[in-house]
């Protein structure tokens, strides 16, 4: 079972998506080619989900808005709450296939078929309960959350590192136990304007919303810091049964709709930390959601990075486990060591090199300054809510050398 990734891919993937941006709406279809192309398909288990059922829907939205949504389906046209997300025939069921997929990921890992499920069409992050928006509808992360907890899988962290902030999951997880960490642009303007550091959570969720906000043209090493200070810390202290990434690599430089400066060396390190992290603390349940992303050719190059580092089919970068640590001398010396590791010729092994942006993009001094501040203030305000640091030891277990062989 280990090293084998399932894929859930439901049939209107190849369809129509819920962006205005039509060309985005090829990227499955393109992904699954590149898999195809870097010989990944051998490594991957695609299995058809059903689309969601209503009671499932229901865990996190109530029936009138349910309702509403099919009405807008039987009309076909008209927006639903925002103007960016419009209602056309057949969205009811697309919004189900995506809800669909991440159930049947939850379906899997709870009955112990799987460890590793990825829905790229899942991760739909600005879905409120009874409010649809920012291309989402139906919000399958925070029904993943509650079916898992009903499932006994009651510690559930979500590690949201789509470019804008998951405020839809935000909401409805507020006051659940769930720990949700979301890196996102940030700056009280930038689409969909939450995301403050002050968001904390209330009830059983007090301390357990944990924001981290960027500035636009925060680049790969600022990034970086700010997950390698703040993430693993939190992952540990809160000890989750499952992890819930959700994938959105919108925020990579070439996307049209973020202006964060990340690189693939970036998502091949997020990949990696989430990976060993799950293994660390959750016995590898692991699902990946795949939420935002706008250019295929973006989308299906970081999606064959998280393929390939899940299965085991990029090499090991030497010492970068180690260096997920808080206590490292420099952090912006162990950034660029980590990122320069991963930018080398031998970590993107044939066929993997065609991978690699060609342009990394550099960091805006502003920017890294203001996240070094944000991290600051996490580490001193946030963390010590309800995730405080539980041990000294905070290396990452590399993955694959511990696994059971199949
Ligand atoms: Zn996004
Ligand atoms: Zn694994």
């Amino acid at each position: 079972m280990s090293g084998d990734v399932f894929l859930a891919y439901h049939p209107l993937y190849d369809g129509r998506g819920f962006s205005p941006l039509t060309r985005s709406w090829g990227r499955y279809r393109e992904a699954r080619a590149l898999f195809a192309k870097l010989g990944l398909d051998r490594w991957i288990t695609t299995i058809e989900p059903p689309l969601a059922r209503i009671d499932e829907l229901t865990l996190a939205h109530p029936p009138h808005f349910i309702e509403r949504v099919r009405r807008l389906d039987a009309m076909g046209t008209g927006p639903f709450d925002t103007p960016d997300t419009v209602a056309w025939p057949g969205v009811f069921d697309r919004a189900r296939a995506a809800v669909g997929a991440t159930m049947e990921a939850v379906r899997r890992i709870t009955q112990g078929e799987a460890i590793h499920v990825f829905n790229p069409g899942g991760g739909l992050h600005h879905a409120f309960a009874e409010r649809a928006r920012g291309f989402c509808i139906f919000n399958d992360l925070a029904i993943a959350v509650r079916s898992l907890s009903q499932a006994g899988f009651e510690k559930v962290a979500v590690i949201d590192i789509d470019g804008h902030h998951g405020d839809g999951t935000q909401e409805i997880l507020y006051d659940h136990g769930a720990l949700h960490i979301s890196m996102h642009q940030y700056d009280g303007r930038f689409f969909p304007g939450s995301g403050s550091v002050d968001e904390t959570g209330w009830g059983a969720g007090h301390g357990l919303n944990l924001n981290i906000p960027l500035p636009r043209h925060t680049g790969e090493e600022a990034y970086l810091d700010a997950f390698r200070s703040i993430v693993p810390t939190a992952i540990r202290a809160y000890s989750p049964d499952v992890i819930l990434l959700n994938f959105g690599v919108d925020g990579h430089h070439d996307d049209p709709l973020v202006k964060l400066r990340l690189g693939i060396r970036t998502y091949r390190f997020l990949a990696i930390a989430c990976h060993e992290l799950a293994h660390e603390v959750a016995n590898g349940r692991l699902i990946v959601t795949g939420s935002g992303g706008y250019d295929p050719d973006v989308v299906s190059r970081c999606w064959s990075v998280l393929i390939a580092t899940l299965t085991g089919q990029l090499p090991d970068v030497p010492a970068l486990s180690t260096r997920l640590t808080l206590d490292a001398p420099s952090r912006e010396a162990t950034s660029r060591a980590i990122l320069d590791a991963l930018g080398r010729d031998d970590a993107w092994p044939q066929p993997f090199g065609c991978l690699l942006d060609r342009q990394v993009p550099t960091s805006d001094p502003k920017a890294a300054a203001i996240v070094g501040a944000t991290i600051h203030r996490i580490i001193n305000e946030v963390l010590p809510l309800r995730l405080t640091r539980h041990d000294a030891s905070n290396a990452i277990r590399p993955c694959f050398p511990g696994l059971p062989s199949n």
